[in-house]
C-alpha cells in the first residue's frame, strides 16, 4: 500500500488488505501524544502484559506489527503496534494507544469530531470537506460508533458508576443516536470527574475503561470478542 492514500478507504475496507489481523484481545493503553508514541512506543507499554482472561496468567511479549496512520488526513505514519503472547489461552493480546481504533486509518480524534458534528446537526457533506473525505466514508465510520455505542452503552456507564461509586441508573437508550448521545455523556461526566485532559478522546477513554473487556470503539463488531473462553483444540 503506497504512502498518502488514505483515500482508498472510500474504496474497499481497510481489514482484509492482510495488514491486519482480527486479534483476539485488544487492550487499550493511555498515551497523551502521538509523537511521543511514535518515538518510544515502549514507553506506553505496562511492564508485563497481562492476561484479560485471567489474572494468574503470564503472558510474555510477541512480535510486534506496523500500521498506517493518517495523521494529517493525507500521509500515512507508521506506528508500531505491540502484541503478547499468551500460554494458557493460546491467544495473543494487543496493546493499542488510545489514539488508534482498529482497521481506521484516522485518528481516533476525527471519528469522534465527525459523531460529535453529526449529533450537533452538521451535514456529512460539510464534515467531509473539512477533512477531505468522501461523505460517504463519514456515514460508514458514523454508523459503526452508533452501532457500537447502541451495544456498549449498559456496560460502559455501568463500569463508570462503579468508579464514581454511585448507584446503577436504569438506562433507556432505544436508539443508536440517543445511545451514542448518553454515552458521550457519560463519558464528558467521568472525564471532568477524572480530570481526563483529552476531551476530544472520550471515545479513546471509553476503550481504556474497557480494559480489555469490551471491544475497542470503532472495530467491527464481534471481531475481538474472546472473553467467553472456548476450548481451544491444538491444531
Ligand atoms: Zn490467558
Amino acid at each position: 500500500m503506497s504512502i498518502g492514500r488514505c483515500r482508498v478507504c472510500d474504496l474497499s475496507p481497510y481489514a482484509p488488505d492482510g495488514l491486519e489481523v482480527p486479534y483476539k484481545m485488544r487492550i487499550t493503553t493511555p498515551c497523551p501524544n502521538v509523537q511521543s508514541y511514535i518515538k518510544n512506543p515502549k514507553n506506553f507499554l505496562p511492564i508485563k502484559p497481562v492476561c484479560p482472561n485471567n489474572s494468574s496468567h503470564r503472558p510474555h511479549w510477541n512480535a510486534n506489527w506496523d500500521r498506517e496512520l493518517c495523521l494529517d488526513h493525507v500521509n500515512a505514519t507508521r506506528i508500531t503496534i505491540f502484541n503478547a503472547y499468551c500460554e494458557q489461552c493460546h491467544e495473543t493480546i494487543s496493546y493499542w494507544p488510545e489514539f488508534v481504533l482498529p482497521y481506521q486509518r484516522e485518528p481516533l480524534e476525527t471519528h469522534e469530531q465527525v459523531v460529535i458534528e453529526h449529533l450537533q446537526g452538521i451535514s456529512l457533506r460539510e464534515s467531509a470537506a473539512k477533512i477531505g473525505y468522501d461523505p460517504r466514508t463519514l456515514s460508514r465510520w458514523l454508523k459503526l460508533i452508533l452501532t457500537q455505542a447502541l451495544a456498549l452503552i449498559n456496560e460502559v456507564v455501568a463500569r463508570i458508576l462503579s468508579i464514581m461509586n454511585q448507584e446503577i441508573l436504569p438506562l433507556t437508550a432505544a436508539v443508536a443516536r440517543e445511545a451514542t448521545m448518553l454515552i458521550l455523556a457519560w463519558l464528558r461526566n467521568y472525564a471532568g470527574w477524572i480530570s481526563f485532559p483529552r476531551p476530544n478522546r472520550l471515545m479513546g477513554l471509553c476503550n481504556l475503561l474497557g480494559r480489555g473487556d469490551w471491544d475497542l470503539w470503532g472495530a467491527l463488531l464481534g471481531n475481538a470478542k474472546s472473553r467467553a473462553k472456548k476450548e481451544y483444540s491444538p491444531g
